[in-house]
């Protein structure tokens, strides 16, 4: 379906507005609908549109911001989920089924990258960044294996569920972080000398929080949780040029500060899994939220590489 404007209810805070975030008069609109459980939004430059994962619907959609229909891409695509831009410009992504982190040209051939750690097989990578030197940093948690809508049944075979790092040019995988309980949504401070990594294992005390992992020669030094996610859970975030985190939750988008604290809210009316900037200029904000994708104009970009 082609963009609706969303009703009373959805004006985000005037914090956000007042800071310079959001343009003013800044709506959120929805661009499509109709699928199970939306992640792993992406905008795609070549195309200009954004690409996401349906993951109970096993299928990658696509629609353009402009105005259009929704765009089913591939479909049997064992249930995709997060995804980001390499350095060539290929989208590197998140399988649960094939329990991987992959490769998919734009002609849409699909190459495994990494799908076991010291023999092993990985649970279900969730999510992905491409650092500056080209390595990609993944999130592991065991939702692909346990949720049934989300993957085939299967085991954690290396007992836990890690943040790692591989090297697609040697080929390396190295477990980073090893004691958080589910890693789930990932992202570099622009120094890159921050990780943050969301956990959203409702075992915890704080489900839903952000971690910060402060690194220096590709070790973890010093952790500390960043910021708490209320309501719902921080299951994927971006961070902009500033340092802010525009993270999901169960209300809509919050934007948190560099130093933690909450800077304003976006309502979106479904619970919000994941999002991304994009845009002509990089400042449009696109939304996963369960059944659809919305968009909101900000006056940020996204800090990492592959985004627009
Ligand atoms: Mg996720």
């Amino acid at each position: 379906m082609s963009e609706s404007r969303i009703g009373a209810g959805g004006l985000p805070s005037s914090t956000l507005l007042d800071a310079g975030l959001l343009p003013p008069g800044a709506e959120l609109r929805r661009l499509a609908t109709g699928a199970t459980w939306s992640e792993g939004p992406l905008w795609m430059p070549g195309t200009g549109r954004v690409r996401w994962s349906d993951i109970p619907g096993d299928r990658i959609l696509e629609v353009d911001p402009d105005g259009g229909d929704l765009v089913v891409h591939r479909t049997a695509v064992e249930f995709t989920n997060g995804r980001t831009l390499d350095a060539s410009g290929a989208v590197v992504q998140c399988s649960h089924g094939r329990r991987s982190v992959e490769l998919e040209s734009a002609d849409g051939e699909v190459t495994t990258l990494v799908d076991r750690w010291q023999g092993r097989r990985l649970n279900s990578p969730n999510d992905v960044v491409v650092a500056r030197d080209g390595t990609i940093w993944f999130t592991d948690p065991p939702y692909g294996i346990t949720q049934p809508r989300e993957g085939h049944p299967g085991t954690r075979e290396y007992g836990g569920c890690h943040v790692f790092h591989f090297d697609p040019v040697s080929g390396t995988l190295d477990a980073i972080v090893t004691d958080m309980e589910e890693p789930n949504g990932l992202a570099f401070s622009p120094d890159e000398g921050i990780l943050y990594v969301s956990d959203t294992s409702q075992g915890l005390p704080d489900p839903g929080h952000i971690r910060a992992h402060r690194l220096e020669g590709g070790r973890v030094v010093e952790s500390w949780i960043h910021a708490r996610i209320d309501p719902g859970v921080s299951d994927g975030f971006r961070v902009d040029t500033e340092g802010r985190i525009w993270t999901s939750a169960g209300d809509g988008v919050h934007v948190i500060g560099s130093d933690g604290r909450e800077l304003g809210r976006i309502p979106v009316p479904e619970v919000v899994a994941n999002l991304c900037f994009g845009g002509a200029d990089g400042r449009d904000l696109f939304i996963a939220a369960t059944t659809s994708v919305y968009a909101i104009r900000t006056t940020v970009r996204d800090v990492a590489r592959g985004a627009a």
